[in-house]
């Protein structure tokens, strides 16, 4: 029971929630936020290309994206399970994850959906730029990132709840509770 997605829209919790999910669970938390700045912050060529469109709070191109996924969850210590945290995001992802995953005969187990209210979604990472100085926090690209999830990553929500695999979760709360409920929407067997 540990390969895991976490889906949810920006400043639902997600990143917070994978770290603390990795410890109890054992399993990697990979963020493809967190790599990409990584690589922004080397001065990579990765992160020349992605830096652009996180800046604008586009989506960084499926091909750059997917392949840096596919590596990262070729590394051993993801064999015996990993949180995804911001993958896959479209429905192309989507599809390849299911490729990489075939390839090596694994299956997900769960997919993770952390809800909140977007006025709630807004103050918190405008709020969040003031102390982690992130370049993607400021209100206008908050609102660009939140309309991007609307259209591209929230229809993830039913194809996942189509498989089964979805359990949704409420992101509102201390963070210890949100824990709490995502652990027990782990151990459950009905949605
Ligand atoms: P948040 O979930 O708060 O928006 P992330 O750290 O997950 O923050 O992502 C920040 C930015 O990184 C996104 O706005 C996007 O530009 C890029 N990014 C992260 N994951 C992906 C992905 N799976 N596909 C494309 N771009 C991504």
């Amino acid at each position: 029971m540990s390969r895991l997605v976490l889906l949810g829209p920006p400043g639902a919790g997600k990143g917070t929630q994978a770290k603390l999910l990795s410890e109890r669970l054992g399993v990697p938390a990979i963020s493809t936020g967190d790599i990409f700045r990584a690589n922004v912050a080397r001065g990579t060529e990765l992160g020349r290309t992605a830096q652009r469109y996180m800046d604008a709070g586009e989506y960084v191109p499926d091909a750059v994206t997917n392949a840096m996924v596919r590596d990262r969850l070729a590394q051993p210590d993801a064999a015996e399970g990993f949180i995804l945290d911001g993958y896959p995001r479209t429905t192309d992802q989507v599809r390849e994850l299911d490729e990489m995953l075939a390839g090596s005969g694994a299956k997900l187990d769960r997919v993770l959906e952390i809800t909140a209210d977007p006025e709630e979604l807004v103050r918190r990472l405008t709020r969040r730029a003031g102390i982690e100085g992130r370049s993607d926090d400021t209100e206008d690209v908050v609102r660009t990132r939140q309309q991007v999830y609307l259209e591209q990553t929230a229809p993830l929500v039913s194809t996942y709840a189509e498989r089964g695999l979805l359990r949704s979760v409420d992101g509102l709360g201390e963070v210890p509770a949100v824990t709490a409920r995502l652990l027990d929407a782990l151990a459950s067997d009905a949605g």
